[in-house]
């Protein structure tokens, strides 16, 4: 048992998803926090912030080469964000998945790109594409002290403990 705790402790990840202005504008925030919520990940920050355009461009500086990486940030910095935490194991792979393609016309039905989105500029949802940018992102819009650990009563069903 104790081995088996010690397995789970050591997949336990946590990526940084941000609800983009789109999307908060178009009323899906409580959709897109309980498509994660039901699937079991475990929410461990939250908040709603209009970043600033050179919060945006550190955000997404691995873009700044591309011809879409202003309009991209004027947009991220247009309107309130929700930034959040989410941890569980393998989070960070099976978040994109429930993300879904970055092109919306690409993404699988059952996505949340796929299901509620249409075009690639205004796809609604940003997820750390692995665990670097996942470490990264969630250092730059979170302090340390706005992450908060706990055990959810449903982990033992989640995740078994025998
Ligand atoms: N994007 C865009 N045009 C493109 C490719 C990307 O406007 O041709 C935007 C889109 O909003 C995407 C973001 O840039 O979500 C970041 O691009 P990335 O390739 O990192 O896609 P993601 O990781 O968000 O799926
Ligand atoms: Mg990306």
């Amino acid at each position: 048992m104790l081995q088996e705790q010690e397995a789970h402790a050591a997949a336990m990840e946590r990526t940084f998803i941000a609800i983009k202005p789109d999307g908060v504008q178009r009323g899906l925030i409580s959709e897109i926090v309980s498509r994660f919520e039901r699937k079991g990940f475990k929410l461990v920050a939250i908040k709603i912030v209009v970043p600033s355009k050179g919060f945006a461009e550190k955000h997404y500086h691995d873009l700044k080469e591309r011809p879409f990486f202003n309009g991209l940030c004027d947009f991220l910095s247009s309107g309130p964000v929700i930034a959040m935490v989410w941890e569980g194991e393998g989070v960070i792979k099976y978040g994109r998945k429930l993300i879904g393609a970055t092109d919306p016309q690409k993404s699988e039905p059952g996505t949340i790109r796929g299901d509620l989105a249409v075009v690639v500029g205004r796809n609604i949802i940003h997820g750390s594409d692995g665990p670097e940018t996942a470490k990264d992102e969630i250092n730059l819009w979170f302090k340390p002290d706005e992450l908060v650990s706990y055990t959810s009563n449903s982990e033992k069903w989640l995740y078994g403990d025998n």
